[in-house]
């Protein structure tokens, strides 16, 4: 079976390593350099604590990679694991982080409701007097994202695939209702499947099959930030989920700081052009995401300095879920992962094999991730724990 994979980050990477161990002949189109999209300008964050089964679900198959990554892989990827604390200002966030934590513990999660003094003990800068409660799991952590995608191009290279870098695809072949390979380089190259793994162009990339699904780019920022106080690496990412604001340690002391704030961050346009949007960071979002980091923690004093910092695109669906499927015959979409799409590469990897190979995944039950929940006839289920 001959297969197109339609964009060089981390989700197309994955699925190209289980294609071809899996006995695909594959190939990868990326428009730019590989990691040119998301996957670069990501914080690394893996973690289990999510609000619906299929996020906790895809995040337990994916950790068992994860974990094996190094072993399997021969790359180090940094793979650091202080947990997550999730810290709940107002009783209905204290009620929806109790709500999570019960999913997951239906799901085998070992994620635990903490006091604030509790989750100070975890975090020993919380500002703990802000908060009514807070979720934290051990098993939670982060990864270097650029490590972890060289691993998946070197594991895919050996595998057999073959990945074409400023190899823009610039239309998805059809004939008699199935999609038939691409046009990439002014060349027609026909696939029995064609992968749409586009990130912030997934949208792009379905029109080119006439289909228009619901995924739109939306602008986020991080800041590298030397604090008054050096974080320990021992703190867990800490998100305040009522002002989104949240940290992390980097190394020798540094944190990354970042958070989506209304004030500063306008709700995504679906018609943006994922193209052009400012890669820097703006100065009232950086002093915003100081100010409110410095609000929670101790961290971060009036001396806390910003090293550097960057922006890039989550490429957002209204229910902050994936699109994984076959979205019409010989197109399989893995699209939309509303800001956790690093976390879950390695298993949507293993299920866009699935779906290519056999159509029928087994991995996790995916069945609420098809791109029909937008036909406006049902409620859909958002996931809570966005940061
Ligand atoms: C600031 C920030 C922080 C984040 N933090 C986290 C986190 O802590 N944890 C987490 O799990 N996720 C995080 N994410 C989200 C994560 O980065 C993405 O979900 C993930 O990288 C998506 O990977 P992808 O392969 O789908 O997309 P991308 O990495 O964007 O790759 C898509 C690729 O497709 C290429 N492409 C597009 N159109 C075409 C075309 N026509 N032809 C050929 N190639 C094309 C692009 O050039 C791009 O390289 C963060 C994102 C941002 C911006």
């Amino acid at each position: 079976m001959n297969v197109a994979v339609v964009g060089g980050g981390i989700v197309g990477l994955a699925a190209a390593y289980y294609l071809a161990e899996g006995g695909a002949s594959v190939a990868v189109y990326e428009k730019g350099s590989i990691g040119n999209g998301s996957t670069e300008r990501s914080a690394g964050g893996i973690r289990t604590q999510f609000s619906t089964p299929v996020n906790v679900d895809l995040s337990l198959a994916s950790i068992d990679v994860w974990d094996e990554f190094e072993a399997e892989f021969g790359a180090d990827i940094s793979y650091r694991r202080p947990g997550y604390l999730f810290c709940a200002r107002a009783e209905e966030t204290a009620a929806d982080l109790e709500e999570s934590v019960a999913i997951q513990h239906e799901r085998g999660v070992p994620s635990e409701l903490l006091t604030p003094e509790e989750a100070r003990g975890v975090c020993p800068g919380l500002v703990s007097e802000k908060f009514r409660a807070a979720s934290y799991c051990a098993l939670d952590g982060f990864a270097d994202p650029h490590l972890a995608l060289q691993g998946f191009v070197t594991a895919a290279r050996e595998a057999g695939a073959t990945i074409h870098t400023e190899t823009p695809v610039t239309d998805v072949l059809r004939e008699n209702g199935r999609v038939r390979g691409v046009e990439a380089d002014g060349e027609r190259i026909e696939t029995d499947v064609v992968v749409n793994a586009a990130g912030p162009w997934a949208r792009q990339v379905s029109r080119m099959a006439d289909l228009d699904l619901p995924i739109a780019p939306r602008r986020r920022q991080i800041l590298v930030v030397e604090p008054e106080t050096p974080v320990p690496e021992s703190v867990p990412l800490t998100i305040d989920l009522d002002t989104g604001s949240y940290f992390r340690p980097e190394r020798e002391g540094a944190a990354l700081v970042g958070g989506h704030f209304s004030t500063t961050d306008p709700e995504a346009d679906p018609d943006q052009d994922p193209d052009s949007y400012a890669t820097g960071t703006d100065l009232d979002w950086s002093a915003q995401a100081i100010e409110r980091a410095a609000d929670h923690t101790t961290y971060f004093g009036p001396d806390a300095a910003v090293k550097r910092g960057w922006a890039g695109l989550y490429a957002v669906t209204p229910d902050h879920h994936p699109v994984i499927e076959t979205s019409i015959p010989g197109l399989v979409t893995a699209a939309g992962f509303s800001g956790h799409g690093f976390q879950h590469a390695p298993a949507t990897g293993q299920l866009i094999t699935e779906l290519a190979l056999d159509g029928e995944p087994s991995l996790v039950d995916i069945s609420s991730l098809g791109s029909e929940r937008f036909d406006g006839k049902r409620a859909l289920v958002d996931e809570r724990n966005v940061a």
